[in-house]
């Protein structure tokens, strides 16, 4: 399984790192956003009357339904971070076998980490966790790392590959707020910080080998062990008794909707086959292909955070 996320980008140059979050909200939040159609006023009937009728709905979402938060996917056409640039997501055995790789992660982290902490959930996080509140949802799965179903008040949620605002000790395994890290780091960093403002005009953060050298990165306060994010990294693997959580939740519900995720990966995918097996049926929203849309009775390249509140749960 290949996954990935996190703020920092391994550069083939060197040393220019992507800030996620770098604002793209000047009035709208299309920078991320592929273009779609106009809503389809049949289609969007034909969507009510799918989830009128489900009483029992699991929903899958994916980086897509974060776009028009201003939090960049990684394989739309043209606007994905895999189009835009040549940066590649860390790797989990990289991260684990390497200090100084680590050293450079956390710098990179520490500097992006007030912008993308900051991402707000748009429209279409707030009906989810809208249709839960009513009983219509069964439960939420997410693709996800950023936090932000649970900023919209989301409960019946899976984080299939963890969220960054949590931080987990490589050796004990406990778990910390992101945001104490950051006060670590900046007590242990007090100069450094200032030094590291320089921003690039497409938003990158220049850290020279000196500055990530001299980073000092806080180590676990019960062991002393390593600090990773809680969040699976490309390369490694979902934990087998999320996934199994997950397929049980999947075959409880009567209809499985998919939002925002092109379904590339496996972690995701293999939900959807599950549905199938089960003869459950299953709309698929994203803005452009998936890969299960052979699979779906009903597909809508919409955008989510402008259909979704459209639709009445009840
Ligand atoms: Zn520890």
């Amino acid at each position: 399984m290949r996954l990935s996320y996190g703020l920092s980008f391994w550069s083939t140059k060197g040393q220019w790192v992507t800030n996620l979050s770098q604002p793209c909200l000047r009035g709208s939040s299309g920078l991320f956003v592929p273009p779609s159609p106009p809503l389809n006023p049949e289609k969007v009937k034909e969507f009510q009357r799918f989830i009128t009728l489900s009483k029992k709905l699991l929903v899958m979402t994916g980086a897509g339904i974060s776009t028009e938060s201003g939090i960049p996917d990684y394989r739309s056409e043209n606007v994905g971070l895999y189009a835009r640039t040549t940066r590649r997501p860390i790797q989990h055995s990289d991260f684990v076998r390497n200090a100084a790789i680590r050293q450079r992660y956390w710098a990179r982290n520490f500097v992006g980490w007030p912008q993308f902490s900051s991402h707000q959930p748009n429209p279409a996080h707030w009906a989810l966790s809208t249709w839960e509140r009513l009983g219509k949802l069964h439960w939420l799965v997410t693709q996800n790392v950023d936090a932000l179903h649970t900023k919209a008040g989301s409960q019946r949620l899976t984080e299939l590959h963890g969220c960054m605002h949590r931080v987990l000790c490589l050796d004990c395994g406990a778990q910390t707020p992101r945001g104490a890290l950051q006060e670590r780091f900046q007590d242990l960093n007090p100069h450094w910080g200032a030094e590291a403002q320089g921003l690039a005009p497409d938003g990158d953060v220049f850290l020279s080998d000196e500055q990530v050298q001299s980073f000092q990165v806080p180590s676990c306060l019960r062991c002393g062990g390593p600090l990773k994010p809680d969040v699976v990294f490309f390369g490694d693997t979902v934990d087998p008794a999320k996934v199994d959580f997950v397929h049980s939740r999947v075959k409880e519900a009567d209809a499985l909707l998919v939002v925002g995720s092109s379904l590339q990966v496996y972690s995701g995918y293999r939900f959807t086959l599950t549905a199938q097996d089960k003869k459950i049926p299953i709309a698929i929203l994203n803005i452009g292909p998936t890969r299960s849309d052979h699979l779906a009775c009903l597909k809508l390249n919409s955008r989510c955070g402008e259909l979704l509140p459209l639709i009445d749960p009840q």
